[in-house]
């Protein structure tokens, strides 16, 4: 059992509408002390796979003994949620760029600074959940700075960032906050997407978060034993250049793929013609993302993700 659950609604500011912007967190405090573990999803207003897991865990983890306590944040970014978006239609900036936010910025930066404060400053270990959107299905976890919080979560497939020499490529994102101002232990998870349905990613999110707060000590039970993994260094985002139906010929996430074979063709819906087809770019490589299904895309949307063996470890 929890000892109490309280629902923190921290204001921010006055939505145009007359309503109160606030953050919507779920507090669970358990019986005996412990760190405080933030889980939050859907910063990118279309990755709700994450928010649905959270809504799953709030459910089973209210009648779980708990050590520490838990922040629930299920919609980071409620006016991109709304209406299915990445970015805030009121500034449409991505606002996990915009950390560690300003509270006289634009709405998002006043956003990431109530985030800040409220959640990204007060919790001890961060686990950050996104997903595909309604295209792509992705499946992987980064390796930031606790590898086995992140192996923890039992995907197959890991990646490990190699940061340029300004240490910018991930500027502005949560872990401005959480790692490189705080240094508290930080997961993200990239699971589901697609129009495919989502019941099998969500129990694999809300089995992975649990195994990752056993290990973690929070809650009782003994970590399972993690499937074979594979760390990749490198990885390669790979966006069609023409727009159209984008046809899937790719193996699954997970699987294999080697050079000169196709990870998709995009063709017109109008000439049946093909207009692109699109080749894996390593030898020796590994599908990370992709579209399940003959998807509707513009030119230079999220394609694929392929994992370069190259280099990878166990
Ligand atoms: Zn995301």
């Amino acid at each position: 059992m929890v000892k109490s659950i309280n629902q923190l609604r921290p204001k921010f500011t006055t939505h145009a509408d007359g309503s109160d912007a606030v953050l919507y967190i779920h507090e669970l405090v358990g019986e005996q002390d412990g760190p405080t573990i933030g889980i939050s999803a859907a910063i990118h207003g279309n990755e709700n796979t994450g928010s649905q897991a959270i809504l799953e865990l709030y459910r089973l983890l209210k009648d779980v003994p708990l050590k520490g306590r838990i922040l629930l944040l299920p919609v980071a970014n409620p006016y991109a949620f709304a209406v299915n978006e990445r970015y805030s239609t009121i500034d449409k900036v991505d606002l996990n760029r915009q950390f560690p936010g300003n509270p006289k910025g634009t709405y998002s930066q006043q956003l990431a600074h109530a985030m800040t404060e409220h959640y990204l400053n007060v919790i001890d270990v961060h686990i950050d959940l996104h997903s595909g959107t309604d295209r792509p299905t992705v499946d992987y976890v980064y390796i930031w700075n606790d590898e086995r919080l992140s192996r923890a979560f039992g995907s197959k497939l890991l990646y490990r960032p190699v940061e340029n020499k300004q240490g910018t490529v991930f500027g502005g994102t949560t872990k401005s906050v959480t790692i490189d101002t705080r240094n508290i232990p930080v997961a993200v998870i990239e699971l589901g997407g697609g129009i495919v349905d989502q019941g099998p990613y969500l129990k694999r999110t809300v089995d992975g978060v649990l195994n990752m707060l056993k290990t973690l000590g929070a809650i009782p039970g003994d970590p399972w034993t993690n499937p074979q993994q594979i760390v990749v260094n490198e990885l390669a985002g790979i966006r069609p250049s023409q727009g159209g139906w984008l046809e899937p010929l790719a193996p699954a996430n997970g699987e294999i793929i080697k050079g000169g074979e196709l990870l998709g063709r995009v063709v017109s819906p109008y000439t049946f013609e093909t207009l692109e087809e699109i080749p894996t770019p390593f030898e020796n490589g590994v599908m990370i993302m992709q579209h399940l299904t003959r998807n509707l895309v513009h030119s230079g949307d999220y394609g694929f993700m392929v994992g370069n063996l190259e280099g990878a470890t166990d």
